[in-house]
Order: C-alpha cells, then structure tokens, then sequence
C-alpha cells in the first residue's frame, strides 16, 4: 500500500482484528454484485468505500424516479440511464482506487457461472426468487461463498452461505426451489428505504468480514429484521439432507 491507501483506509488498519493484512486482502479480492438497487446501493457503497478492489455489479434496469426514495447510490440526475453505470460513477467518485466492472444485463446460465467462479464472494442483492435460487446453485457449484439478503414493507432479512464449509447449508435448505414462494415486489407490496440501508449495510458487513477473513459471520443463521417494532431475531439454519440443490452436489 502507498501513503495514500494508508491514509484512507487507516480507520480499518487501526482495527486490531484487521490490521494492514486484512485491508491487503480486501485490496486483493473479487466481489461480484447481483443487483443495484435498494440492497446494491449500500452494498457496493461500503465495499468501494472500503476499498475491495475488484467489483463486478450487474443489473439490466435503468434508474426510475420511484427508485431514489431508497436506491441511495442513484442521484436524481441518473434518471434514465442504466443502474450500474449510475452505480459506477458514483462508487469511482468514492473511491477511484479500485476497478469497478458495470454488466448491464441479466445473467444467467454460462454466463452467471464463469462469473461467480470468477468471484470470491457473491452478494445477492436481486428482487426475485428466480434469480435468487440460480445464484444459489451456481455458487453451490463454485463453493462461492453467497452473502443474500431480502427486504420487502417493514421486514428485512440476511444470510450467509458459506460454501467452503462443506456443511454449510444453502439458500434452497430454507427455501426450496420446488416450494411456493411468491415473489413479493416492491412496486407493489412497498419498501421502507431505511430497511433496505439497513440490510444492504449487514450484507456489505458480512462481505468485508469474509474477505478480510475477521470476525464471524452470520453463515449458519439467518438474520431476521422487522423495522416496524425494530426487533431484530437471529435464528439458527441447519442444512437439509433432502434438499434439491446441495445434497447431490460434490461440495459435501
Ligand atoms: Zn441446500
């Protein structure tokens, strides 16, 4: 690191439990980024901000004005234009250090799995359950650690699946892909902004966590939110033998 990258990352490198090491290790990682909206502003926010060097963010929208009460990385002027070339420029903005890669498509198949092997860690900041279980599987298949997260009204929630854990358990463990989960979206059902700061902050939380290699993370529960009351739950998860997706893969 130069004087600069001392000087602007030294709150991290003052951290005991991060230190110079950790900040290299974020310097040095790949995070791939699946959405950029009300969870991907604050994601790809803090992890530019904190310096991760390699972010991929990918999202096929562009900006709408019924966007910006929450999608906070988007600026009224961005109106109109693709998501994550909004997105880029104002992570470069932050921090012009790292290299930020705008895929304005939505992935999927070959594509979505040379990229989440190319990744060190994936966060799924994407509104549907379709999207949601292909990341799932393609990160079972790469033991790409995934970092998801949900937020729909008043009520949030976060995970992490950490697949170098052979017992790890996968999103389809909670929510099978054959099950009746409806998708619940934000245009319709609607969204308190703050719940998606504030699950989108947790997810970028974990991310940092994961890369630099401190602390513990939420892999093995999931973290249950509801903004309404401001109770926070934390329940454990535990893998299911029968699931469709992890229990006929080669990561166990
Ligand atoms: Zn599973």
């Amino acid at each position: 690191m130069n004087d600069d990258q001392l000087l602007r990352y030294s709150r991290h490198i003052l951290l005991t439990e991060f230190g110079v090491e950790g900040q290299q290790r974020l310097l040095a990682s790949h995070a791939l980024v699946i959405g950029a909206g009300g969870l991907g502003s604050p994601v790809a926010l803090y992890l530019a901000s904190a310096g991760v060097g390699r972010i991929t963010i990918c999202d096929a929208d562009t900006v709408d004005l019924t966007n910006l009460q929450r999608q906070i990385i988007h600026r009224t002027a961005s109106v109109g234009s693709p998501k994550v070339e909004s997105a880029r420029g104002t992570m470069l903005a932050l921090n012009p250090e790292i290299t930020v890669v705008p895929l304005s498509e939505r992935i999927a198949g070959e594509r979505m799995d040379e990229l989440v092997s190319s990744a060190d860690v994936v966060v799924d900041c994407s509104d549907n359950f379709a999207t949601r279980h292909a990341l799932n599987r393609a990160c079972v298949n790469h033991a790409t650690p995934l970092i998801s997260g949900a937020a729909v009204r008043f009520d949030g929630q976060v995970s992490v699946y950490d697949f170098r854990n052979p017992a790890a358990a996968c999103y389809a463990c909670l929510f099978p892909e054959e099950g009746e989960n409806e998708d619940m979206p934000c245009a319709v059902m609607g969204v308190f902004a703050p719940v998606t700061g504030i699950v989108g902050t947790i997810q970028a939380a974990e991310t940092l966590k994961l890369l630099a290699g401190v602390g513990e993370t939420l892999s093995g529960r999931l973290l249950l939110l509801d903004a309404l009351t401001m109770q926070i739950r934390v329940v454990r998860i535990t893998r299911d033998e029968r699931c469709s997706v992890c229990s006929k893969t080669a990561h166990g």
